[in-house]
């Protein structure tokens, strides 16, 4: 081999051709022992792992996280301490497309990141959004088969979706976020990650704290409007994985604050809302802003494959210092991620580079099982007396994460002073809003309304939104139905209120 960068099969036995399959002759049929040309076929078949369901669609970047404040009193996660400068992964995404859909498609964003810390992996798997649609996991899988494709034909489908938002009020503050401008961000780099759960700190002495993360962009807040949106998504389908990939090549590395929102562990049985309700967000003005460090993204992958669509993020890698709250979205997370991972990609995951924890050992009992390349050996069990490892019970953290009691039920959340599913929507469109926006966010509902609502879904919304606020909710009948007396004129004279563009095809 007088070239010493020859081609290789995958056992690195040297292949006579790259273009060639081996015949009989020119003209005659292939052979069955061409084992180079099975090979190619065989794994080019296998190419692809299942896509995420959901978050299919997404990109992402390595860096690091260093904590520039002091919050050692609340926390002692390594991550988290003073000076420490942690390597991280982060993986942005849409949530209801699959792998080839537009990146700028109206949607909340996954905000994943992997610290790799000397603790172990620590993992913060969130949204660019600080609540969620739903608060029950009983309720998530229906939740995204609603946002998905009908069985019949397999197209998305806006009546089954404010089907579904309808049914479930709870999902009013999520819906009114996703209507307004932060549903479409211009840029991965523009937009803010938040924990959205509240999750448990304690610190050295064992003090217990429950958080909120929330990850800022330095690079300011920047949307797309509807129109601009859907112009990016036929012009360039990847613009945000595009956008993340230009900016770090190019050395324009973007940054995020963290800031945590910090409630004392006692607060929770008393606070105004219920603190574990994924639906809710703590008020500023309750539980202020403490900033914590900096995240700056500054490394592409070098494989797409390896690095981001096998990446796998869990909120149950937890280390010593931070821990689940009693938020029943997050326990059902807990178990869903890793279990996501397994059949996904397999139950040796953690085996691979970019889930493997980097800065410490492994010394984990798990062995074999499909496509594992490293055991660790004898002894196999525990407890022995052969040298294995041994658990450590000093890194239980404080003796429960929360008190409770009480007989099995199915229930909701027990309701708090200001518990309702309105009133913090609500909150957003008259005090957070300014008007240009609030008319943006009535337009984009009516737009998403008369893509294919029919009654009595359509008439179901414009009381969800009455519901949010009654002005608003007035509004946006009123747009609907000026928009179907403009489509169709008759149906202002016959004084239908709620004629539906699907009814008009029918
Ligand atoms: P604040 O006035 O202190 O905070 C309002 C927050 O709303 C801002 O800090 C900003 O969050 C966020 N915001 C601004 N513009 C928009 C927009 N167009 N779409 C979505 N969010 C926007 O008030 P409170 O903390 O008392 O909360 C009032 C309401 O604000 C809540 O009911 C909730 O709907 C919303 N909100 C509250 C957040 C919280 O964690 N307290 C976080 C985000 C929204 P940010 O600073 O994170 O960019």
């Amino acid at each position: 081999m007088s070239d010493p960068n020859y081609t290789t099969d995958d056992a690195g036995i040297p292949v006579p051709s790259d273009e060639h399959s081996l015949t009989v002759g020119p003209d005659g049929p292939i052979l069955l022992n061409d084992a180079y040309l099975i090979e190619k076929m065989a794994a080019f078949n296998r190419e692809r792992v299942p896509e995420r369901q959901p978050h299919a669609k997404g990109g992402g970047a390595f860096g690091t996280f260093e904590v520039t404040h002091d919050v050692s009193a609340y926390t002692r996660a390594d991550v988290f301490q003073p000076g420490k400068k942690t390597e991280l992964l982060a993986r942005f995404s849409t949530v209801a497309g699959e792998r080839g859909s537009p990146d700028t498609w109206r949607d909340p964003r996954g905000f994943a990141l992997k610290f790799y810390t000397e603790q172990g992996n620590f993992d913060m798997v969130g949204n660019n959004t600080p609540v969620f649609f739903v608060r029950d996991p009983m309720k998530f899988q229906d939740f995204i088969r609603s946002q998905k494709r009908r069985a019949d034909n397999n197209l998305r489908d806006h009546d089954m979706q404010w089907d579904f938002w309808t049914l479930s009020p709870e999902s009013a503050h999520q819906v009114t976020w996703l209507m307004g401008d932060r549903g479409i961000p211009r840029t991965w780099r523009h937009m803010n990650g938040y924990s959205s759960h509240t999750y448990l700190w304690y610190n050295a002495a064992g003090e217990r704290f429950w958080v909120k993360y929330h990850f800022k962009t330095d690079q300011g807040i920047e949307f797309f409007t509807q129109d601009e949106g859907d112009q990016m998504a036929s012009m360039d389908t990847d613009y945000h994985t595009r956008d993340l990939w230009e900016a770090i090549d190019g050395g324009n590395f973007p940054t995020w604050t963290l800031h945590m929102q910090i409630m004392p562990f006692d607060d929770a049985k008393t606070y105004r809302y219920n603190p574990f309700d994924l639906t809710k967000v703590w008020p500023h003005g309750d539980y202020p802003l403490i900033e914590v460090g900096k995240m700056t993204l500054n490394r592409n992958p070098a494989d797409y494959h390896t690095e981001i669509e096998q990446s796998a993020f869990e909120p149950s890698n937890a280390v010593p210092g931070t821990g689940p709250s009693p938020d029943k979205m997050l326990l059902g997370r807990w178990f869903s991620y890793p279990d996501a991972h397994r059949y996904r990609i397999g139950v040796n995951y953690k085996e691979l580079p970019v889930n493997s924890a980097h800065a410490t050992t492994v010394r984990s009992y798990s062995k074999d099982g499909a496509m594992r390349h490293h055991n660790p050996g004898d002894p196999v069990y525990v407890p022995n007396s052969k040298g294995g490892p041994h658990a450590d019970p000093s890194v239980s953290g404080p003796p429960v994460g929360w008190h409770t009691d009480g007989e099995m039920v199915r229930t909701a959340y027990t309701l708090r002073a200001e518990d309702d599913d309105w009133s913090q929507a609500g909150t957003m469109v008259r005090e957070v809003l300014d008007d240009a926006a609030r008319d943006r966010l009535v337009d984009n509902i009516v737009g998403h309304l008369l893509n294919g609502v029919t009654p009595p879904v359509l008439n179901r919304a414009f009381e969800y939104w009455r519901n949010v606020d009654k002005g608003l909710g007035d509004r946006i009948e009123a747009g609907v139905q000026a928009k179907q007396n403009e489509l169709d004129p008759k149906a202002e004279k016959q004084g239908n209120p709620a004629r539906s563009t699907a009814q008009d095809k029918a």
